[in-house]
C-alpha cells in the first residue's frame, strides 16, 4: 500500500509517493486533501505550511468545494511552491450550487487545461449521511463532474459518506480512466477492494480531536 499514516498538522490525509524511507532518502509525502484556502487558516497559514514541510509533506492539494472558493484557492496555489489545485462542487454544499456553476467548472478546466498547478477534479461525490441533501440532485452533480474529470483526463477526488454502493456503481458505469482518491475512507474491506480495482486510492486520514474541522465534514 502506498499510504502512510502521518500527522501533517491539521490535515486529513496524506499520500506517500511510492518511495519508502530507505537508502534512497526520506519518505516524500503529498497531502491530497486540504482546505488551506479557507479563512480559518488566515492567521497561521504560513506556519501550517512550514510545519507540513518539516514533516516531509512536500506537496499539498487545495480542493474546491463551491464556486466561490475557486479563485481563492487558485490564487493560493499560484503563490506558493508545492501547492496544487482541484476544482469541484462538493455535495455538502448542494444548496449553494447553481445550474450555471457546472458550465463554469467546465470553463475553468478548459482555461487551465495542461497547467502544472491543476491536478484534479474535486471535491465531488455523494453524501448520504446528511439526510437533507437531495440524493437525486447529488447524483446528477456527481456524474456531471465525473464526466468532466474523464473529458479533461484528470483524477477525481471524492467525498463519500454512507454512499459507497452508489458511488462504486457510478464509477463502474462511467469508468474514469485516471482514477482518483476517496478521502477519509470509512467503508468496508470489500468496498475498499472495489475502489482499488477501479483504479482509486484510499485516504485514511482523520481529524485529530480538538483540531479545526475539515471544511467538507459539516
Ligand atoms: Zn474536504
Amino acid at each position: 500500500m502506498p499510504y502512510a499514516p502521518v500527522q501533517p498538522g491539521r490535515f486529513v490525509s496524506a499520500l506517500a509517493e511510492p518511495r519508502r524511507q530507505t537508502d534512497t532518502g526520506p519518505m516524500r509525502l503529498i497531502d491530497t486533501h486540504t482546505h488551506l484556502d479557507f479563512p480559518d487558516f488566515d492567521s497561521d497559514r504560513a506556519e501550517v505550511l512550514t510545519h507540513c514541510r518539516t514533516l516531509g509533506v512536500e506537496r499539498l492539494v487545495l480542493l474546491g468545494v463551491y464556486r466561490d472558493n475557486w479563485e481563492r484557492l487558485w490564487d493560493l496555489a499560484l503563490k506558493e511552491d508545492g501547492l496544487y489545485a482541484a476544482f469541484g462542487l462538493h455535495p455538502v454544499y448542494l444548496d449553494q450550487h447553481q445550474p450555471g456553476h457546472l458550465q463554469e467548472l467546465q470553463d475553468w478546466l478548459q482555461r487551465l487545461s495542461g497547467h502544472p498547478k491543476l491536478c484534479a477534479v474535486g471535491e465531488i461525490g455523494l453524501d448520504y449521511f446528511l439526510e437533507e441533501l437531495d440524493r437525486t440532485r447529488q447524483q446528477q452533480l456527481f456524474e456531471a463532474q465525473l464526466k468532466l474529470a474523464i473529458d479533461f483526463e484528470l483524477p477525481a477526488l471524492l467525498h463519500v459518506r454512507r454512499a459507497h454502493a452508489p458511488t462504486i456503481a457510478t464509477l463502474k458505469r462511467l469508468k474514469p480512466a485516471r482514477g482518483g482518491i476517496v478521502h477519509a475512507f470509512a467503508g468496508s474491506h470489500e468496498e475498499a477492494r472495489e475502489y482499488l480495482k477501479l483504479g482509486f486510492k484510499l485516504g485514511l486520514g482523520a481529524r485529530p480531536p480538538g483540531r479545526r474541522r475539515c471544511a467538507c465534514a459539516r
